[in-house]
Protein backbone atom coordinates (compact mmCIF):
# COMPACT_ATOMS: atom_id res chain seq x y z
CA UNK A 1 0.00 0.00 0.00
CA UNK A 2 2.86 2.06 0.58
CA UNK A 3 4.59 1.63 -2.58
CA UNK A 4 1.33 3.05 -4.37
CA UNK A 5 1.76 6.17 -1.83
CA UNK A 6 5.14 6.60 -2.80
CA UNK A 7 4.30 6.05 -7.16
CA UNK A 8 1.19 8.54 -6.81
CA UNK A 9 3.28 11.51 -4.22
CA UNK A 10 6.48 10.85 -7.17
CA UNK A 11 4.14 11.44 -9.81
CA UNK A 12 2.81 14.24 -8.03
CA UNK A 13 5.83 16.22 -7.52
CA UNK A 14 7.01 15.43 -11.13
CA UNK A 15 3.75 17.30 -12.16
CA UNK A 16 4.41 20.35 -9.90
CA UNK A 17 8.00 20.51 -11.15
CA UNK A 18 7.31 20.07 -15.00
CA UNK A 19 4.67 23.03 -14.57
CA UNK A 20 6.89 25.10 -12.88
CA UNK A 21 10.27 24.30 -14.92
CA UNK A 22 8.55 23.84 -18.33
CA UNK A 23 9.51 26.32 -20.77
CA UNK A 24 7.18 29.21 -22.02
CA UNK A 25 5.38 28.72 -25.14
CA UNK A 26 7.74 28.26 -28.29
CA UNK A 27 8.64 31.80 -29.88
CA UNK A 28 7.41 31.27 -33.53
CA UNK A 29 4.66 29.52 -32.71
CA UNK A 30 1.90 32.37 -32.61
CA UNK A 31 3.74 35.58 -32.60
CA UNK A 32 0.76 37.78 -34.22
CA UNK A 33 -1.81 37.88 -31.09
CA UNK A 34 -4.50 40.18 -30.30
CA UNK A 35 -3.74 43.21 -28.97
CA UNK A 36 -0.81 44.14 -31.38
CA UNK A 37 -2.82 44.52 -34.24
CA UNK A 38 -1.77 46.61 -36.87
CA UNK A 39 -3.18 49.09 -38.93
CA UNK A 40 -3.42 48.31 -42.80
CA UNK A 41 -2.65 50.91 -45.36
CA UNK A 42 -3.42 50.06 -49.36
CA UNK A 43 -0.79 51.18 -51.94
CA UNK A 44 -1.67 53.55 -54.59
CA UNK A 45 0.11 52.01 -57.30
CA UNK A 46 -1.30 48.05 -57.20
CA UNK A 47 -3.69 48.21 -54.48
CA UNK A 48 -2.61 45.52 -52.09
CA UNK A 49 -2.55 46.06 -48.01
CA UNK A 50 0.03 45.88 -45.90
CA UNK A 51 0.91 46.64 -42.46
CA UNK A 52 1.63 50.29 -41.95
CA UNK A 53 5.08 49.47 -40.82
CA UNK A 54 6.24 47.86 -43.74
CA UNK A 55 4.61 50.20 -46.02
CA UNK A 56 6.17 52.83 -47.61
CA UNK A 57 5.24 56.77 -47.15
CA UNK A 58 4.84 59.93 -47.52
CA UNK A 59 2.20 62.85 -47.48
CA UNK A 60 0.60 61.72 -50.72
CA UNK A 61 0.09 57.86 -49.05
CA UNK A 62 1.81 54.30 -49.12
CA UNK A 63 2.42 51.98 -51.21
CA UNK A 64 3.97 48.42 -50.98
CA UNK A 65 7.16 49.11 -52.19
CA UNK A 66 9.58 52.01 -52.90
CA UNK A 67 9.49 50.53 -56.82
CA UNK A 68 5.93 51.25 -56.53
CA UNK A 69 6.64 54.87 -54.82
CA UNK A 70 8.68 55.89 -57.45
CA UNK A 71 6.46 55.28 -59.99
CA UNK A 72 4.26 57.54 -58.95
CA UNK A 73 7.24 60.12 -58.31
ZN1 LIG B 1 2.27 48.18 -54.91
Amino acid sequence: MHLILAIVLIMLIGLVLWSVLKPPAPPGDNPRTKGDYEPMVRCHQCGVNLPQSQASRDNDGAWCCPAHHHENH
